[in-house]
């Protein structure tokens, strides 16, 4: 076949396994940078795409180009995320094997948009019929809703998605995407009531404000300037709110943002605000002074027995916040239940239809390393721990199996394995979580200090953790004594103990809690259900849940074969044209690409079937010359010892060819151009 590759597709190397001095991060950048001023913004490490966000719209995106992906193999066609996303969907359908592509990277980096294309190329691509039409719709509208309430605007990225998400879709036999399912982790709550500088809280607020009609903002009691919400600050968005349904609580979280209170002369909070208890008994659909009371007391029950306590100003503005957070966060996951719902495939629902192979997206924050560390990033940090874990176990995994397969010897690969960090953070008893978990339930003087103490004590000899207490007098000074530093397989993040049991605790008070359950809107009461007032176990904290979904996502992600896509943010200006070196030599080091390449190249770099091996260069050997007539085995057999390769650059496995070094290919290659 005519190689569809032009010169300009070539620019440096399209695969870094072909980089001459492969260990060296300087000849990586330069790659990466000289390819990316051609526009070149894909570029592969065997078959992990890295991709560097242009932060323009580039040409490469049309229906003819997804075509030309169609059915190609990898090195015909110059890289890209097509060529991911045909290459696992020719498994799914030849192999009828799951697959996944993990997408990772720091925010702003590219990786919602990666998926949407991936989804926006199936659409295109895959058969279609009047039902699949219909899946294959839900499939791209389920994305602006719950990116309306998922996303918002940060100093990083103007349309920054606040939950991670792992998108499954169903393909029928025929190939023709039939359903799909979500799941989204740890939605970034404390938005709602609380944004940086220069950020914004969730786009959905905005849109309700600014599309919603004027009848419908009279009713929720809102105006349309989002100044006088104490939650929102002062931006606008142009777009028109198209789900009427949950405008209603969507108003309660505004209003309740507005709720002010103050002190009496024993110092218990009052609320001040009696407008704004109005609006939301009518729109949360609760009594107005049931839910007044529930604002500013706190109501235990010990030994059978209620204690009712008045709250202080503090306390009140604490239960306020965490109602708002509460609400909107389990409305958010209402939201993700009611898109799956319209996706789910039903098994027989078209007859004649077998069972279905699945292709999962995950689209998760990448790791953080910011000034300030806070649970937050703790969280984040540690998934990547998680997705490192999987990407080596997998990696090695595939290559050791198609050595296996083609009858190679298997030669072991020196890498840094990373469980020991996972352990570190997760372990049973001895874990961070766990000792997180039993200060939060320890009841008493439990403090983010003692919880520091107690790490400090349990985990002291671990040659990946650090306090100022632990450290040695030189280290010392760089860490507060409220901090803790971990040094994970991407580098060290510091973080700070502050708050940690409140996030960890995340509780809502129990009279709030009743309130909801009382609540005759129908979504607040499917969010609240009566069972977590009697239940006598405690309900599973933060972190524990989140350690949970994730040992979960590793399993369904363990049974698929994946791809993955590593995507880059090229300056923090959201500009254009700018390679800003430093930033992107830190994305190389916490995506861990050098460490990709490292094992991508421990044996062999290139290896390529014979058919294809032959085709292409059959044209430098006589005997080859015009055809071969044998086996493509043999004639690949001829044709390098026509070459002159030396017995220690290549092996012959069963299907393949594999070539140790990039630099007996490229004499090849060039001798092909003269
Ligand atoms: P976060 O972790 O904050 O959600 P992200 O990795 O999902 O970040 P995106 O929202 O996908 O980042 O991308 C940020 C912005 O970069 C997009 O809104 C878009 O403007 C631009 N961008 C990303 N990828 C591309 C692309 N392939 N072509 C053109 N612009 C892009
Ligand atoms: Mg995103």
């Amino acid at each position: 076949m005519e190689s569809a590759l032009t010169a300009r597709d070539r620019v440096g190397v399209q695969d870094f396994v072909l980089l001459e001095n492969f260990t060296s991060e300087a000849a990586f950048i330069e790659n990466l940078r000289k390819r990316f001023k051609e526009n070149l913004i894909y570029t592969y490490i065997g078959s992990v795409l890295v991709s560097v966000n242009p932060y323009k719209e580039l040409e490469i995106y049309s229906k003819q180009n997804m075509e030309r992906y169609r059915g190609v193999s990898f090195y015909e066609v110059s890289p890209h995320l097509y060529a991911i996303a045909d290459n696992s969907y020719r498994s799914l359908r030849t192999e009828r094997k799951d697959q996944c592509i993990l997408i990772s990277g720091e925010s702003g980096a590219g990786k919602t948009e990666a998926t949407k294309k991936i989804l926006q190329y199936y659409a295109v691509t895959c058969p279609a019929s009047q039902q699949v039409e219909t899946v294959k719709d839900r499939l791209l509208q389920s994305n602006p809703v719950l990116e309306a309430f998922g996303n918002a605007k940060t100093l990083r990225n103007d349309n920054s998605s606040r939950f991670g998400k792992y998108m499954d879709v169903q393909f029928d036999y025929r190939g023709a995407p039939v359903g799909g399912h979500i799941l989204n982790y740890l939605l970034e709550k404390s938005r709602v009531v609380h944004q940086n500088h220069g950020e914004r809280n969730f786009h959905i607020f905005y849109q309700l404000l600014e599309g919603g009609e004027e009848d419908l903002l009279r009713r929720l009691g809102l105006e349309k300037n989002p100044q006088q919400y104490h939650y929102l600050g002062m931006y606008s968005l142009k777009k028109t709110l198209k789900n009427h349904k949950i405008s209603s609580i969507v108003a309660s979280v505004l209003h309740l943002g507005n709720v002010q209170f103050a002190a009496d002369e024993q110092g218990s909070a009052q609320v001040t605000t009696e407008n704004q208890i109005k609006y939301l008994a009518r729109l949360l659909a609760v009594e107005g002074s049931v839910l007044r009371d529930a604002l500013i007391h706190k109501k235990i029950i010990a030994k059978g027995e209620e204690l009712i306590s008045p709250l202080n100003l503090e306390q009140a503005a604490y239960a306020r916040d965490a109602l708002a957070k509460a609400i909107y966060g389990r409305t958010f996951s209402w939201l993700v239940n009611k898109v799956n719902k319209s996706l789910a495939y039903e098994e027989g629902k078209f007859p004649g239809w077998r069972s279905t192979t699945v292709l999962g997206l995950l689209d998760i924050y990448g790791f953080e390393v910011f000034q300030h560390n806070s649970f937050e990033q703790f969280c984040i940090n540690y998934c990547n721990e998680k997705l490192q874990q999987l990407f080596i176990e997998l990696t090695l995994k595939s290559e050791q199996e198609e050595y296996e397969s083609e009858g190679i010897a298997w030669e072991p690969v020196q890498y840094f394995n990373n469980k020991i960090i996972c352990d570190l953070v997760e372990e049973k008893f001895k874990g961070i979580i766990s000792i997180l978990d039993e200060e939060c339930l320890r009841p008493g003087d439990a403090t983010d200090t003692t919880f520091l103490e107690k790490l400090e004590e349990t985990v002291k000899n671990h040659p990946h953790f650090l306090t100022h207490k632990l450290a040695d007098q030189k280290t010392r000074k760089s860490l507060g004594r409220e901090e803790f530093r971990l040094l994970h397989y991407a580098g060290e993040v510091t973080y700070s103990v502050a708050g940690f049991l409140d996030k960890n605790n995340d509780l809502l008070f129990r009279n709030l809690k009743e309130t909801m359950c009382n609540s005759e809107n129908p979504i607040i009461n499917q969010c609240f259900d009566r069972t977590e007032l009697t239940d006598k176990k405690r309900p599973e904290t933060a972190a524990t849940q989140f350690k949970n979904s994730l040992s979960k996502l590793m399993e369904i992600l363990m049974s698929k074969e994946p791809s993955y896509i590593r995507c880059i943010k090229p300056n923090d200006a959201k500009q254009s044209d700018r390679f800003d070196e430093v930033l992107i030599r830190h994305q190389v080091k916490y995506l861990g690409l050098m460490e990709n390449l490292r094992v991508r190249r421990a044996g062999f770099a290139y290896r390529r079937k014979y058919e294809v091996f032959l085709q292409r260069y059959k044209s430098l050997c006589p005997e080859t010359w015009p055809t071969w007539d044998g086996r493509p085995h043999d004639g690949v057999a001829v044709l390098v010892k026509h070459l002159g390769y030396k017995q220690e650059e290549y092996k012959m496995g069963r299907t393949k060819i594999f070539i140790r070094f990039p630099k007996t290919l490229f004499a090849t290659e060039d001798a092909l151009e003269v």
